[in-house]
């Protein structure tokens, strides 16, 4: 392959990003700086960024800000999915998303090959945290918010881990508040839920966080990046 897909496929940077690496000298190939994104590489070959190894990485990370309306799903007859958001060339990847966020929740979800990362993040016991905002029907009291920070029961008798509410806003004449919630489980429909349990409607949901990995505040609705690799190594 060419070297600037290697070095991009790593996550050294993108394809313009790994061009001024080049220009600057700091990629070597067994040993050689090497200034052209054309010359041919091999999985193995022997590369180096600042006398670093790059090792060249197989799997895909994309870092999407889910809009309204699409699925969290790979194909599906009838719907839009997150997927077909995707340019061609990376519909063509095998990417998945790592969890799930409801048809009308936005924000932050994470679409990747590696299905090792996506099991380890998702797994009950890693209790990794999800940061959501939310505009919620009802004024949220601190009452609600002691009730969040212990173990609470929803509606069909299953028990959610303590969550850290936090109210942001209360607008008493509209009857909405806006708040910011953290939980460090992944059962279906979970805030929503939550809050169902307390008498309350959730009227829009946005995720912020999943574990490390930040919403980037430029990255609008349908937009979608490769992971830095700083953002993976915080994953990983
Ligand atoms: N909790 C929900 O209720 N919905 C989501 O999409 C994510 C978390």
């Amino acid at each position: 392959m060419r070297l600037d897909k290697f070095l991009a496929a790593s996550g050294v940077g993108s394809r313009s990003e790994v061009k001024q690496l080049l220009k600057q000298k700091r990629i070597t190939v067994a040993g050689k700086v090497v200034t052209s994104p054309k010359i041919q590489v091999e999985a193995d070959s022997q590369v180096e960024l600042d006398h670093q190894p790059v090792n060249y990485q197989t799997n895909y990370y994309l870092l999407i800000n889910k809009p309204k309306g699409v699925i969290t799903a790979t194909t599906d007859k009838s719907q839009r999915t997150v997927i077909d958001l995707l340019g061609a060339g990376e519909q063509k990847l095998g990417l998945f998303p790592v969890g799930r966020l409801d048809k009308d929740t936005t924000g932050l979800l994470l679409l990747t090959t590696d299905g090792e990362l996506a099991h380890r993040l998702l797994a009950p016991k890693k209790h990794v945290s999800k940061v959501y905002q939310a505009k919620i029907e009802g004024i949220v009291t601190d009452q609600t918010v002691a009730r969040f920070a212990k173990p609470l029961t929803l509606k069909n008798g299953e028990v959610t881990k303590p969550a850290k509410l936090e109210v942001i806003s209360s607008q008493k004449d509209a009857n909405i508040s806006r708040v910011i919630i953290e939980i460090t489980e992944g059962k279906y429909h979970q805030v929503k839920r939550m809050f169902a349990a307390v008498g309350m409607h959730v009227l829009e949901l946005h995720r912020l966080k999943m574990g490390q990995l930040e919403l980037p505040a430029d990255l609008k609705p349908g937009q979608y990046r490769p992971l830095t690799k700083e953002e993976l190594a915080s994953l990983t």
